[in-house]
């Protein structure tokens, strides 16, 4: 490696990231590029490290939103006061991101531009609503998180932006959420099959359903038709069987090193049912 750019405000970064002339990769908690680097023996010629940009990090409710730095680690939005009354689902997920070694390191920013399609935080930000401010060359814009993963590992970033930060709705008084990994150990494992519900239950009623799945397809996606089947109907057993049979009947995952299409199916079923018994207040059998 030759060069390592270091900025401290964003706007350089920018800067440094949309001349040509460096070549610089941006390079955050780089959990995910130093294996990448070294299984294909590549070395990036240089490189733009994000985590000294203090705008990239931290906390904050503004303007009717949780907004989180990207370069925000794991470790903080875990054991964020705000993460766990608006989005617990996100904080119970960043728990469970390799172990505390990689949560110290790992960035909600670098997961999301990652885009693996196993990324722990990606269907739980469908799910949650999330949008992304991104920055580059021509300012600041917003994009609705479902619209950001645009194919396997592609993005809607533009050459020169960077994600600056997450924006995810505060929970209202009636926010229900809730997520399950599955992986081959219950620790330490990529996922299997991830999928998270967020939603409002006035009344036991849930509404503004919304279901995001993970290594289900070739990027995270949401389940409209379970959503749909869910949407204005208060959860009992009979839903939960029938939401899971739907939820199951609406993806295509393919078969890989880590499990096959057939287990992924019948889990995503299997846990979307829990979820909606969940979200009925019942005991799970
Ligand atoms: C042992 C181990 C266990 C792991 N376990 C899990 C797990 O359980 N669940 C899971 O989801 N992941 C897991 N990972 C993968 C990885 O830790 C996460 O994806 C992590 O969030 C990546 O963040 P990072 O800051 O390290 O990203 P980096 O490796 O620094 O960057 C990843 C990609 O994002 C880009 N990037 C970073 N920040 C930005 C930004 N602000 N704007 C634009 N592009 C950016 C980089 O250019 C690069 O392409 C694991 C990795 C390891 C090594």
């Amino acid at each position: 490696m030759s060069v390592c750019f270091r900025p401290e405000r964003l706007e350089e970064a920018i800067e440094l990231l949309a001349d040509p002339a460096t070549g610089a990769i941006p390079i955050a908690g780089c959990t995910d590029l130093l294996v990448q680097w070294h299984s294909r023996r590549e070395r990036p010629n240089a490189v733009l490290d994000l985590l000294g940009i203090e705008a990239l990090r931290g906390i904050e409710e503004r303007d009717g939103a949780l907004e989180i730095g990207a370069c925000t680690s794991f470790r903080t939005i875990g054991e964020s006061e705000r993460v766990l009354r608006h989005a617990p689902a996100l904080a119970e997920i960043a728990g469970t991101i390799g172990a505390w070694q990689i949560q110290n390191r790992a960035t909600i920013g670098g997961n999301i531009a990652n885009a693996s399609p196993a990324g722990d935080s990606l269907p739980v930000l469908l799910a949650l609503g999330a949008e992304l401010v991104l920055a580059g060359p021509a300012g600041e814009r917003t994009v609705a998180y479902e619209a950001f993963h645009t194919g396997y590992r592609q993005t809607a970033l533009e050459p020169g932006e960077l994600i600056a930060r997450v924006r995810i709705p505060l929970a209202g008084e009636h926010a229900f959420g809730a997520v399950h990994k599955v992986g081959t150990r219950c620790a330490q494992a990529i996922s299997k099959v991830i999928v998270a519900l967020g939603c409002d239950r006035p009344g036991g009623r849930l509404t503004g359903v919304r279901i995001g799945a993970g290594s289900v397809a070739p990027t995270p996606v949401r389940l409209r038709e379970t959503e749909a089947l869910l949407e204005g109907q208060i959860p009992d057993a009979d839903l939960a069987e029938r939401a899971g049979a739907c939820a199951a009947g609406e993806v295509q995952p393919i078969d890989d090193v880590r499990s096959t299409a057939r287990y992924r199916r019948w889990v995503l079923g299997r846990l979307v049912r829990r979820m909606v018994l969940d979200a009925a207040g019942r005991r799970v059998p």
